[in-house]
C-alpha cells in the first residue's frame, strides 16, 4: 500500500490495541485518517478533527456524515465527530484531556520557532495520554528519484533521525511522558541503514492524565462541523 495509507494503518493499528475513547487529529485535511477511524471505532466515542485551513474541511467534511446503514443499524457505543478550524499552536481549553492525540505529516509544515509552541502547546497543555508524531526522514531523501530540496514545497525543513530523537527525547523530560521511535516505509539491500521513509514517535504519558470530564465549548477554535451518530445506547 502507498505510504499515506501505511500512515493511517497505523494509527488504527495503535487505536485497535489501546483503545482510546477521545481521539483528536491535527492537520486532518481531507479528514481521511478520521473517516478512516470511523470505520474501524473500536470503542472511540469522541473523533476530532482539526485543520487551520478551513477549505480543505468544507470540502471533504460530508464524508464523515452517517450512512443509512449507520442509522438501520446503530452502534452499541456512542460516536461524536467534530471538526474546527484552528492552529495546533493555540491553545484551546476543549483539545485538553485527550486519551490520544495524533499529528501525521503536520510539523514538518511548521517554521522550527512555531514548533516550539506546538511542543508547549501539545504536551503541556493539551496534556493528551499518548501522541503519535510522523514526519519525513530526511535521511531517506537520497533514495528518492529527482528529488531535489525537500518533499514538498511548503516543508519547512525536514529531519533526520538523530534530530527527531532529539527534540521527542527533550519533550519526554520536559512534560513526563515516554517515547518510542518507528517508522513506516522501509529501505532494503544495502541501503537499511537509513531507516523508514516515515519516521513516527509514539509518546505515551507518565504522570495521571488531564481529566476534562465535561466537553467545553471552543473559546478560540472555530467549530465547522458536527454530527452525533445513532446508537443504541
Ligand atoms: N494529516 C493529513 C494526512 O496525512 O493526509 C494531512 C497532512 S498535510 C501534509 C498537513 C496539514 O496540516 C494541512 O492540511 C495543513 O493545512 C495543516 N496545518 C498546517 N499548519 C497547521 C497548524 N498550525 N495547525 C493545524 N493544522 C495545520
Amino acid at each position: 500500500p502507498p505510504l499515506y495509507m501505511q500512515r493511517y494503518q497505523f494509527v488504527i493499528d495503535y487505536v485497535k490495541t489501546y483503545r482510546p475513547k477521545k481521539v483528536i487529529d491535527f492537520g486532518c485535511a481531507g479528514c481521511c485518517l478520521l473517516k478512516k477511524l470511523k470505520f474501524h471505532r473500536n470503542g472511540i466515542q469522541l473523533l476530532v478533527g482539526v485543520d487551520i485551513n478551513s477549505v480543505v474541511l468544507l470540502k471533504r467534511m460530508h464524508t464523515l456524515a452517517p450512512l443509512v446503514s449507520d442509522y438501520l443499524q446503530p452502534s452499541d457505543g456512542p460516536l461524536t465527530i467534530e471538526l474546527y478550524q484552528g492552529s495546533v499552536t493555540e491553545r484551546e481549553p476543549c483539545t485538553r484531556g485527550f486519551d490520544l492525540l495524533t499529528c501525521v505529516e503536520l510539523i514538518e509544515h511548521l517554521e522550527l520557532a512555531e514548533v516550539e509552541r506546538f511542543t508547549e502547546v501539545v504536551f503541556g497543555y493539551m496534556a493528551p495520554g499518548a501522541v503519535i508524531v510522523t514526519t519525513p526522514n530526511a535521511e531517506f531523501n537520497p533514495l528518492l528519484p529527482g528529488l531535489r530540496g525537500f518533499r514538498n514545497y511548503d516543508h519547512k525543513f525536514e529531519w533526520t533521525r538523530a534530530e527527531f530523537q532529539t527534540w521527542a527525547n527533550r519533550v519526554c523530560q520536559e512534560y513526563g511522558y515516554s517515547v518510542h521511535f518507528t517508522g513506516v516505509g522501509e529501505a532494503v539491500g544495502h541501503w537499511r541503514d537509513v531507516g523508514f521513509c516515515t519516521q513516527i514517535a509514539v509518546f505515551q504519558r507518565i504522570n495521571q492524565a488531564v481529566s476534562n470530564a465535561e466537553l467545553l465549548e471552543p473559546s478560540v477554535y472555530r467549530l465547522v462541523y458536527k454530527v452525533v451518530y445513532p446508537s443504541l445506547s
